[in-house]
């Protein structure tokens, strides 16, 4: 483990600013190992003991955010009773433990987020957050930009309430037509329902933006991590 600067490690643990720590040494109040230090040019590993006012130096983590490509055919949760492929199958061996800001079904493909932070997983899946989640969907059957421009207003399917939805009809390929489908609730199976209700069956779904954050040209089972001031920027 190579070291990092004591108020770097401070900043890092959310109890000040890198600044504001280096005047707290000055002024006595952070020990390591039992020892006042009186000098911010100090570096400091996991293995030492940080104390600030007397206290243990909080250990919690940083938040880390990843965009991942979803490939088809993998499910979104932990363990699979049935034992499918899931995403955590495939990510990398020194992956820290994550979890997925929300789902996405078996045969969907594009983009997912992955937290280590559950708390922040929690609020981006807040209806009243609102991000928006685009979709490239292809559906067998036929649609007209009209009927699209209904959706706008909301639609009530079996109970369930769909909120402003937009929709687009980019292409029509034979039997088939590509849309483009914006949401900003994460409700279950929420694109193939509404598709079907205006009968279009859908056989392909590639989210391709989730808020912010953009699929892009990342591969599929690929990650990328979002770092620093894109991450404060958009949280
Ligand atoms: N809508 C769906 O029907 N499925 C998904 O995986 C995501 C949105």
């Amino acid at each position: 483990v190579t070291g990092e600067r004591i108020a770097k490690a401070m900043a890092r643990a959310g109890l000040c600013s890198r600044r504001e720590a280096e005047t707290w040494i000055e002024a006595g109040r952070v020990s390591v190992n039992g020892t006042v230090l009186d000098t911010p040019a100090f570096t400091v590993t996991q293995k030492d003991k940080v104390y600030v006012d007397g206290k243990p130096l909080p250990t919690r983590e940083r938040t880390r955010l990843w965009l991942f490509h979803k490939p088809r055919g993998t499910v979104t949760t932990n363990k699979d009773p049935e034992g499918r492929k899931t995403v955590f199958d495939i990510l990398p061996k020194d992956m820290p433990r994550v979890v997925t800001v929300g789902r996405l079904d078996i045969n969907t493909e594009g983009l997912l987020l992955l937290t280590n932070d559950g708390g922040l997983s929690r609020v981006i899946e807040l209806p009243a957050t609102g991000w928006l989640r685009r979709y490239r969907v292809r559906a067998f059957g036929k649609v007209t930009q009209e009927q699209l421009d209904a959706l706008k207003d909301g639609v009530a399917i079996d109970g369930v309430l769909y909120g402003a939805i937009e929709a687009t009809l980019d292409t029509e390929k034979g039997d088939n037509v590509w849309l483009t489908i914006g949401l900003r609730e994460g409700k279950n199976r929420e694109v193939k329902r509404i598709l079907e209700h205006l009968d279009l069956s859908v056989n392909r779904l590639i989210r391709i933006s989730f808020g912010p954050f953009q699929l892009g040209d990342l591969g599929e089972g690929e990650l990328q991590e979002i770092r620093g001031r894109v991450l404060r920027d958009q949280l």
